[in-house]
C-alpha cells in the first residue's frame, strides 16, 4: 500500500492529522526533499527506512515502493504542500496500477493556502475577485500557449503564480500585456510557514526588482491582483444583517 500525503507547506505542525498518522506507521518514508522539511521525519518509527527522492528517478521510486510491496509494507510518498500541484502524483499512480499496488491520497495544505495565511490575506474579496488562477510560467516545464500568463491576466482575478521566481521580469511584462497595470499590487511569500518566512508587498512592475533586492531566488510565491491590498471591497451577504441565509433572518 502507498498513501500518497500532502506535508503541508513547511512548518511541520501543518500536516493534517490523518497525514501524521500515516507517517508514524510507514514502513518505508519517500520524501521530496527539495521542499518538504525534514523535521516532520521526525514523526517515523523505529526501523523505517527514509528515501529522499529529490536524488530519484520516477524509476527509482517506483522500484522501492515495488520491493516495499513484495514485503508486504507500507510506503508514505512526502509530497510538499498538496500532492494535486505539481506534484507529478499521476505518473506514479499510473506505474502502481500498472504494477497492481493499491494508493491513495490524504491532502495536504498547499502553499498558496500558506502563503495567504502569511500576508493574512482573503484571495477571495467581494467586488474585487471572486476566482483565484493557479500557474506558472514556463520554464523547462511547458505551459499550454492557451494558459498563458498574458491570457489568465486580462481576467484580473486573483492570481497566485508558482514556479517562477527566477522569472519575474517576464511575468511583469506578461501581466502588463494581459492588462494588469504596472501598479496593480503583488506580493511576494518565501517560504510562508516556515521559520524563515518573508513576505513582500510590492507591485506588478517592482516583483524583479524587489525580489532582487532581497535575494529571493526560490521557494517563493507570487500573489498578483487588488485583492493584495486588501481595500476597497465589498462587505459580505453572509454576515450582513439586513441579508437572509439559510440560517438566520434578515433583522427587521
Ligand atoms: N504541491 C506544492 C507545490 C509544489 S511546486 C504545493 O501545494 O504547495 C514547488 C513550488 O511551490 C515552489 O517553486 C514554490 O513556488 C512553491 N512553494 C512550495 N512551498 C512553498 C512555501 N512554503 N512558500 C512559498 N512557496 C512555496
Amino acid at each position: 500500500m502507498v498513501h500518497f500525503i500532502g506535508a503541508g507547506p513547511g512548518a511541520p505542525d501543518l500536516i493534517t492529522v490523518r497525514g501524521q498518522k500515516l507517517l508514524g506507521e510507514a514502513d518505508i518514508i519517500i520524501y521530496a526533499g527539495s521542499l518538504v522539511n525534514p523535521a516532520l521525519l521526525d514523526l517515523k518509527k523505529e526501523g523505517c527506512v527514509v528515501y529522499n527522492s529529490a536524488t530519484m528517478t520516477l524509476e527509482q521510486v517506483i522500484d522501492v515502493m515495488k520491493e516495499a510491496e513484495s514485503k508486504g509494507q507500507t510506503v508514505a510518498r512526502l509530497h510538499t504542500g498538496d500532492p494535486c500541484l505539481y506534484g507529478a502524483i499521476r505518473e506514479q499512480i499510473d506505474a502502481l496500477d500498472a504494477l497492481g499496488i493499491a494508493h491513495d491520497d490524504c491532502p495536504g495544505v498547499s502553499s498558496f493556502c500558506g502563503a495567504a495565511a502569511a500576508l493574512e490575506m482573503e484571495y477571495t474579496l467581494p467586488d474585487i475577485s471572486q476566482s483565484v488562477v493557479i500557474t506558472r510560467m514556463a520554464g523547462r516545464t511547458p505551459v499550454p500557449e492557451r494558459e498563458s500568463i498574458a491570457s489568465f491576466a486580462a481576467h484580473q482575478a486573483t492570481m497566485v503564480v508558482f514556479l517562477s521566481t527566477g522569472l519575474l521580469e517576464e511575468l511583469s511584462r506578461e501581466l502588463i500585456a494581459g492588462g494588469y497595470t504596472a501598479d496593480t499590487p503583488a506580493a511576494i511569500v518565501y517560504k510562508a510557514t516556515w521559520p524563515e518566512e518573508k513576505t513582500f508587498v510590492c507591485t506588478v512592475g517592482t516583483l524583479a526588482e524587489t525580489a532582487k533586492k532581497n535575494q529571493i531566488t526560490k521557494t517563493a510565491l507570487m500573489i498578483i491582483g487588488n485583492a493584495v491590498s486588501q481595500g476597497n471591497y465589498r462587505r459580505s451577504d453572509l454576515y450582513n444583517p439586513a441579508f437572509t441565509t439559510e440560517f438566520r433572518e434578515a433583522e427587521k
